[in-house]
């Protein structure tokens, strides 16, 4: 049974592969985490239909499934879990505190792994085709697009890279930016030029996603002149960046100028001893399942040895266990 006045060994906040992945190991740990994993758990992967790169689903598994079977695997060995947001975080002194609404919690150490969320044109139309031809990831997706028309909308080093590789599969890419000048990187830009499947729309938005059932295409709208038309397209790779969900540590964490936690090369450790950070809150580069999976068993680790580095701790002759033949 939950009780809010425990002092938690760890308590983990937000409920993607990283948090996750981080409650499996601190559970098996004996350290009977909290995942505080929010109201809509589960990440960016519930807005993702197969995941087909995940190592060990050969015949891929859609993303949903996936993240039950990841919250599921971390309940298995002691995980609990509090489906809410945290509204408020005290990282200013031992225990530190948290609060969702007015429950407080306490926790020796914390691992924050609350994601990013890639940002949207904001089109009622682009809602209704997430999944059916609207998507946020070209890496995830892109193989689904074999010998197709697609567009990607941006104008950023994203932009052209999901170009570039959407090219792979695609038998056109259209880049849609809202200006002529591109905010890529003069190397990126030039590459995306210099391919012949890439061709480029300056001074247009996307109006409108076009289709019935599946997508047919986009209503575009000049930037500068009264004008719409339409691009046929069959995918629309949107873009246009990722923002970190960070706000409520903003002013606790060191982050940098994107609002990206940082912590210290190599490890998961922030700038507050026995806070951790994991996954795509720290991380604009890689932003894949697997690498936030992969950092949330850092983090994990990580407050293991903290805590079993302080005198006394109560899980501490309960960590570090040894390797099992099933354990990698
Ligand atoms: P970004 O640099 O912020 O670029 C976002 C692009 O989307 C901009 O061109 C912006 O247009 C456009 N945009 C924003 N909101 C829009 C909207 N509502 N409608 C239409 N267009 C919109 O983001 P990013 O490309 O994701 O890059 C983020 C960081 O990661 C950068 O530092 C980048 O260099 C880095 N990165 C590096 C690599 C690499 O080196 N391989 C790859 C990917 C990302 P405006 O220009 O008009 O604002």
């Amino acid at each position: 049974m939950l009780s809010t006045n425990d002092v938690r060994a760890v308590i983990i906040i937000g409920g993607g592969p990283a948090g996750y992945t981080a409650a499996l190991y601190a559970a098996r740990a004996n350290l009977n985490p909290l995942v505080i994993e929010g109201f809509q758990w589960g990440g960016q992967l519930m807005i993702t239909s197969d995941v087909e790169n995940y190592p060990g689903y050969p015949d891929g598994i859609l993303g949903p499934e996936m993240m039950q079977e990841f919250r599921r695997q971390a309940e298995r060995f002691g995980a609990e879990f509090v489906t809410d947001d945290v509204t408020a975080v005290d990282f200013s002194e031992q225990p530190f505190r948290l609060w969702v609404g007015d429950d407080e919690y306490l926790a020796e150490t914390v691992i924050v792994a609350t994601g990013a969320t890639a940002r949207k044109l904001g089109l009622e139309s682009e809602i209704a085709f997430q999944g059916r031809g609207v998507t946020y990831c070209a890496v995830c997706d892109a193989a689904f697009y074999g010998g197709k028309e697609v567009i990607v909308v941006g104008g950023g080093d994203s932009a052209m890279e999901e170009a570039i590789f959407l090219t792979k599969f695609a038998s056109k890419v259209t880049v849609v930016h809202r200006r002529d000048e591109f905010r890529a990187s003069p190397i990126m830009l030039d590459r995306a030029r210099a391919n012949e499947k890439i061709e480029f729309v300056t001074n247009a938005v996307i109006d409108e996603v076009l289709g019935d059932g599946a997508m047919r295409g986009v209503r575009l709208r000049s930037t500068v002149e009264d004008s719409t038309w339409e691009l046929p397209a069959d995918g629309l790779f949107v873009a246009i960046g990722h923002d970190p969900t960070t706000s409520l540590f903003l002013d606790q964490l060191e982050h940098d100028e994107a609002g990206y936690l940082v912590t210290a090369p190599g490890s998961t450790a922030t700038n507050v001893d026995g806070v951790f950070a994991v996954g795509d809150v720290v991380d604009h580069t890689y932003r894949q399942a697997v690498t936030a999976a992969g950092s949330g068993c850092m983090g994990a680790l990580d407050a293991e040895r903290y805590l079993a580095a302080r005198e006394g701790h109560p899980g501490t002759a309960l960590t570090a266990p040894r390797p099992e033949a099933a354990e990698v």
